[in-house]
């Protein structure tokens, strides 16, 4: 398994956010998650690269425990790519120092290697004529494709995604939603929270749908999605499509 979540348990206060929650995910594999507002997807994909702390149970990375006290937060987080709903660019650095800053900065990449492998990445994705851009230039679609790109450039084992299309307008959500299908097909091992259901039917090999901290049902998307067991994950359902 790239990633494994044993009864991982996490409280705000007396609020129960994730409650015994197990997830593995194999490599290669692409899971979604799917879950009403509040169910705890955010915090799951934040306790995963260590920005929040659990409070029971464990997760590994590569079969090593990442939520041992000893784990160096930075290394784990050199390894798991984490883009949220809002691109977070810098706005005063250029596309290719936003991408280039923590690897050099942070995990002391040499910088002429980062930049190479950051400009790579451009490339790939349509966006070389961009590398010296300001964030303001391009557009809200670019923009997350560049953070994508960020957290692309430590060529990560595991690459968390959340919500990643949702601050966009609808024109600008297929340009993201191809990379991410491209980023299958290269073999990227990906959990990515979504409400676009039927992006999640085509690019995921499973879905898990989140209800008050738990896993309620996970499998296939033509059954979960389709043919969903649990009368919970129906009714989700029915309320967003
Ligand atoms: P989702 O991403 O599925 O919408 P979240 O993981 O964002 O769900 O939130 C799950 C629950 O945890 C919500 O009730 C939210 O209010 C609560 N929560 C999230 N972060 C914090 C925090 N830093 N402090 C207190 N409560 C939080
Ligand atoms: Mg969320």
């Amino acid at each position: 398994m790239v990633l494994s979540c044993q009864n991982v348990r996490k409280v705000f206060g007396d609020h129960v956010v994730l409650d015994d929650l197990t997830l593995d995910v194999a490599e290669h594999e692409v899971v979604a998650l799917i879950g009403a507002s509040g169910s705890g997807k955010s915090t799951l994909l934040r306790c995963v690269n260590l920005l929040a702390e659990i409070d029971d149970g464990t997760i590994h990375l590569d079969g090593e425990e990442i939520t041992d006290p000893r784990a160096d937060p930075d290394l784990v987080r050199q390894k798991i790519g984490l883009v949220f709903q809002s691109y977070n660019l810098f706005p005063h650095m250029t596309v290719l120092d936003n991408i280039t800053l923590a690897p050099v900065r942070v995990h002391k990449r040499p910088a002429a290697e980062a930049r190479d492998q950051a400009v790579q990445w451009l490339e790939r994705v349509g966006l070389a004529g961009k590398a010296d851009a300001y964030p303001d230039r391009l557009s809200g679609g670019q923009q997350q494709r560049v953070a994508i790109v960020r957290a692309l450039v430590n060529s990560p084992r595991l690459l968390l995604l959340d919500e990643v299309t949702s601050a966009l307008d609808p024109e600008l959500v297929g340009e993201v939603l191809t990379m991410i299908r491209d980023l299958k097909g290269e073999g990227m091992t990906m959990v990515l929270a979504t409400h676009e259901m039927g992006f999640a039917k085509q690019v995921a090999d499973r879905v898990a749908f989140l209800e008050a901290g738990r896993v309620l049902e996970q499998g296939p998307p033509s059954q979960v999605l389709g043919d969903p067991v649990e009368a919970r994950t129906r009714q989700f359902l029915s309320r967003i499509i």
